[in-house]
């Protein structure tokens, strides 16, 4: 029988071994080497940029927009530009920035100094969600011990260059996750979605340039710039992944960029619980269409899982087995997002409203031979038409599950039928 090990993690291994969170044993581990040879001019912004772009660092949060490329977005000459750390993480089962929060803030410190020394930012702002409250108590423990040691501040490493760093926690919106939203709700106003362009690069925060990434994005800098591109790149590249639902061991686990779904499931995350089969897996959180059995043995990508119509998202892996009624499941993750909608644009607001009426109908045994037909027309109706990716991400599960689950929601109607 052969045994499955765990490749060596060089971006989670920050936030499993134990003492990251102070300053001391984070620097006697080869911390804020990398931000020290950015600040004192060992490392040109060009040479940083290259190396991300070498890198193929692709973003964390969702989108997947390579991050070499949006750091040299970012115009070299603006008097006043911004670094924006996405820390909202609300996509359902995503707990994987909290971990590095948690575990790892000086990794994070150290990859928005090496950010804001390179776009020449004088100020950061780490946007966290508001229930966060450990996370949050963690990183500004770590955030003054870097000050006091004249990290972060005034003259960060000795040099002539000022990165101040603010902590700042949400209002508990969804929405505030969309990078835009995000900007409107740290300058004090409702989280809504700006129209694009322009795009926080040219205009973001107070309309300045802005730069903006995600937790796990800018903890992966400075592993890249320690390591060196390539060998970065041999460990996969590495993505975290949060994998949840009917699995033997729930966690956070680093794996190669491009592992098979099956092996996060089997391998990683333990296997199913006993006596139980696989029946479905969100593979980006709940934004993300459903996979079924035949997709088992894809790789977890951006690529091919665009291929496929879902989407790596927040690389949040939800496990779903045979003793779980697929119809509810679709139901609550719909309801989730009506909760959510910001109410800025009718196809969201008003299809989530609609097609979660629906579905309550069918659960509630009032269901209409005609409603699946229904649901689907909704689904088109939302597709394309929506303001931001929340309301995007309703149509292809929805679809997803009237194609794969129809049978589900055939018994429910057919019981409701019969009933009548
Ligand atoms: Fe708001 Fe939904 Fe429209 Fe996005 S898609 S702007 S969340 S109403």
């Amino acid at each position: 029988m052969t045994t499955f090990a765990m490749p060596e993690s060089i971006v989670l291994r920050w936030a499993q071994t134990p003492g990251m969170t102070e300053l001391e044993p984070y620097r006697r581990a080869g911390g804020y080497e990398a931000a020290r040879r950015v600040a004192a001019g060992e490392l040109a912004p060009e040479a940083v940029i290259e190396a991300l772009v070498a890198s193929g660092l692709r973003g964390k949060g969702g989108a997947g927009f390579p991050t070499g490329q949006k750091w040299k977005f970012i115009p070299r000459q603006a008097p006043v530009t911004y670094v924006v750390v996405n820390g909202d993480e609300g996509e359902p089962c995503t707990f994987k920035d909290r971990t590095l929060l948690e575990g790892a803030p000086h990794l994070l410190i150290e990859g928005v100094l090496i950010a804001a020394l390179t776009v020449g930012a004088r100020k950061a702002y780490v946007y966290l969600r508001r229930e966060f409250y450990r996370a949050r108590r963690t990183l500004e423990a770590a955030l003054e011990q870097a000050r006091a040691a004249g990290l972060v501040g005034r003259g960060v490493f000795g040099s002539a260059r000022d990165v101040e760093i603010v902590v700042h926690s949400g209002a508990g919106a969804y929405i505030a996750g969309e990078e835009t939203a995000l900007l409107e709700s740290l300058e004090g106003r409702r989280a809504l979605p700006r129209l694009r362009p322009p795009f926080p690069a040219q205009a973001g925060l107070y309309q300045r340039p802005t730069l903006l990434n995600n937790v796990e994005t800018l903890c992966h800098v400075p592993v890249i710039l320690t390591l060196g591109p390539e060998r970065y790149k041999d460990y996969g590249p590495p993505a975290l992944f949060s994998v949840s639902g009917h699995v033997v061991r729930p966690g956070v686990y680093e794996a190669p960029l491009g592992v098979k779904l099956r092996s996060l499931i089997f391998d990683y995350a333990g296997g199913l619980r006993p006596g139980r089969r696989f029946k479905a897996a969100f593979p980006g959180g709940s934004s993300s269409m459903p996979l079924v059995a035949d997709h088992l043995d894809v790789p977890m990508d951006y690529d091919s899982l665009r291929v496929l119509g879902s989407m790596l998202g927040s690389a949040a892996v939800i496990v779903i087995d045979d003793s779980a009624d697929m119809v509810e499941i679709i139901a609550r993750t719909v309801e989730f997002y009506r909760e959510e909608s910001c109410g800025k644009c009718t196809p969201c607001r008003e299809g989530t409203i609609w097609a979660t009426q629906v579905l309550e109908r069918i659960l509630h045994g009032r269901g209409r031979p005609e409603d699946l037909a229904l649901l689907e027309g909704i689904a088109r109706g939302m597709t394309g038409t929506c303001f931001c990716p929340l309301g995007e991400s309703v149509p292809p599960s929805l679809v997803a599950s009237l194609r794969h689950f129809r049978d589900e929601y055939e018994r429910y109607i057919a019981g409701a039928t019969r009933g009548h």
